[in-house]
């Protein structure tokens, strides 16, 4: 994670500023007692507002302003300006509000405002009588969370079949693996959350079936839960690669906080590492241990490590960067055999390895709604409400193929997934919305952050303005002459107007009639 800048700026609020540098568009930063504070004017008059993201710390008054709104230029968390609410993804707690008093012509800002009691639901407060989640990760936490904001005072229940309680799953391949990031980052929510809002969570809860006749699922212990409405967010699942020795205790997945926490502890008295894999869990795991002074191999099908997701220059940009840090790259190449010690590829060479980590990518876990006579299509497909084909169950997650402009994809990012979870919860409560929200990841590497957003299977032109050798980019991704994704790094205000652009885009075409 990158750091905040935490010196103030701008003015002290305290002493007051004239009312008129407060823009009309876009907000004024200062600060309070070192607090970064913003200031945005809105139709009803001025509003303040803590200006550090409730998610990672990020700096809001760097980011974008569209309405009433102000997106976080680091993981595009989206606040209310007027009234501090997390509106979207990734963060879950809103701003803190500050008084604004206004004395001729001249702004102060100089305390707190009390908390304001949550505002009255939109939506009918019991209204499915129960409400059951099946899965604990990004959209299932998500999901849960955004009920009972919006007001939902039924019962709701939320099955995961993994053993820890809601986590950031991002940090297990970067700071968490690194050794930078501290324990109690890691639950999205602490331990009272789940009793205080009344969310029934059952950890190694394995559902097997649903019967969406008869309204029930069944668990592996025998138990039977009835529901009025459903929502399937069971994620996906890591592949395992079968070759002799991929079953030694020294090779491992990296998915779970336990899997995550079973590596660090291999990694304590390791050497050195390989990993399998050029994705994701690849190059930041790579860059991780790294920082913990394993020695790193990285053992690639592909010519160019993540070719595939971000083409070929800003592939070769990221695998250079490693090769600086030191990590050894065998491309092109494939595992054949491990003995516990060393690994050998399938074209003789050997890489000594005190520790594997598989990361070959994942398989949508579908199982479970196919069974219950779900579409599915590479995914469990849903409307435009995420809504299944079945009334009344939804899926959100990696585990879903839905609707995105002309195309029905599947995504694997994780603010997605969060996203989807919350569009799929105000559904559940009857809000009708079409989730149009433009995918986005972030990927961390070393001091390198690199956002991404939009969607491009294939493209077939990109551009990259900026220099790469200075870190300070964006590449943009076209199919057809049509701008569909961009990637960027030290550029984050553009990064999120390109996401609104693509947005809108997306908004349009709904409106358009797509379904
Ligand atoms: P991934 O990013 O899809 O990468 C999988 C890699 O494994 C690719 O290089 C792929 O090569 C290779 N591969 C696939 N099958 C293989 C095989 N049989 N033998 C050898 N190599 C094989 O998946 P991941 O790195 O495992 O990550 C897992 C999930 O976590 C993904 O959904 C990913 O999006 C997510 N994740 C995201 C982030 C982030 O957004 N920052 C970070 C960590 C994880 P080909 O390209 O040739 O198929």
């Amino acid at each position: 994670m990158a750091h905040a800048d935490t010196t103030p700026r701008g003015p002290d609020l305290t002493n007051g500023v004239p009312v008129a540098h407060v823009p009309t568009t876009g907000v004024l930063v200062g600060h309070v007692e070192g607090d970064a504070v913003l200031v945005a004017r809105l139709d009803d008059g001025f509003h303040a507002l803590s200006a550090t993201c409730t998610h990672y710390g990020g700096p809001l008054a760097e980011g974008l302003v569209a309405g009433e709104e102000i997106r976080c230029p680091w993981h595009h968390a989206c606040f209310s300006l007027r009234t501090g609410a997390a509106l979207r993804a990734p963060a879950f707690t809103a701003l803190t509000k500050w008084n604004v008093d206004i004395i001729d012509n001249t702004l102060f800002v100089r305390s707190k405002a009390t908390a304001e009691q949550p505002a009255a639901p939109s939506a009918p407060r019991n209204r499915p009588g129960r409400v059951l989640i099946i899965g604990g990760g990004a959209a299932g936490f998500a999901a849960a969370e955004r009920l009972r904001e919006l007001g939902y005072a039924g019962a709701l229940s939320m099955l995961s079949a993994d053993t820890s309680a809601p986590y950031d799953r991002p940090n297990l391949s970067k700071d968490y693996l690194a050794g930078t990031a501290s324990e109690d980052w890691i639950p999205l929510r602490g331990p009272k959350f789940y009793a205080k809002r009344g969310i029934d969570l059952r950890l190694d809860c394995h559902v097997t079936a649903i019967d969406t006749d008869a309204r029930e699922v069944a668990t592996h212990s025998g138990g039977r839960l009835a529901y009025d409405s459903l929502l399937i967010a069971t994620g996906a699942e890591p592949r395992r690669l079968s070759l002799p020795g991929f079953e030694r205790p020294n090779v491992f997945l990296l998915r779970s906080l336990a899997d995550a926490r079973a590596i660090i502890e291999a990694s304590q008295g390791a050497s050195s590492v390989a990993l399998i894999g050029g994705g994701f869990i690849g190059l930041e795991a790579a860059a991780a241990l790294r920082q913990r002074g394993l020695r790193v191999h990285v053992i690639a099908r592909d010519e160019v490590p993540m070719a595939r997701a971000l083409g070929r220059e800003l592939g070769n940009f990221l695998t250079d960067l490693h090769r600086e840090q030191g990590v050894v790259f065998h491309l092109s190449a494939a595992p054949s055999h491990f003995d516990g010690k060393v690994l050998t590829l399938e074209d003789g060479s050997r890489v000594a390895a005190d520790l594997l980590i598989v990361g070959v990518g994942v398989t949508p876990r579908t199982e479970l709604a196919a069974a219950a006579g779900l579409t599915i299509q590479d995914g469990i497909q849903v409307g435009l409400d995420l809504q299944t084909s079945v009334p009344g169950h939804f899926a959100a997650g990696d585990a879903v193929r839905y609707r995105y402009g002309t195309q029905l994809i599947r995504v694997e990012h994780w603010v997605h997934a969060q996203r989807q979870g919350q569009t799929a919860a105000a559904n559940m409560l009857g809000a009708g919305l079409a989730f149009t929200d433009v995918p986005f990841f972030w990927t961390h590497h070393y001091d390198l952050d690199l956002r991404y957003t939009g969607y491009a299977a294939d493209w077939d032109d990109v551009q990259i303005h900026g220099s790469l050798t200075e870190q300070d980019f964006t590449a943009r991704f076209f199919r057809a002459g049509t701008l569909v994704a961009a990637a960027s790094v030290g550029r984050d205000l553009e990064n999120l107007c390109i996401e609104a652009a693509l947005q809108q885009v997306n908004n349009d075409a709904v409106a358009g009639g797509i379904k």
